[in-house]
């Protein structure tokens, strides 16, 4: 199950829940005030983990008109 992160509304913690798809948009309980407040945090993938980086083979697509 891949791992999500959650911010509380009421206290402003973020914490990480290793959840199912299914289950990833419900609330979830902050380990920190214990309020069913987690709202999940939509992360920007791009920016974690480098991930591919593709340098050069754009295949000259300039020079044609
Ligand atoms: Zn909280």
């Amino acid at each position: 199950m891949p791992i999500y992160e959650y911010i509380c509304e009421k206290c402003g913690s973020v914490f990480e829940e290793l959840e199912s798809v299914t289950n990833r948009d419900k609330p979830h309980e902050c380990p920190g005030c214990g309020e069913k407040k987690g709202r999940r945090i939509v992360s920007t993938f791009s920016a974690k983990s480098g991930g591919p980086t593709f340098t050069g083979g754009s295949c000259g697509r300039r020079g044609f008109s």
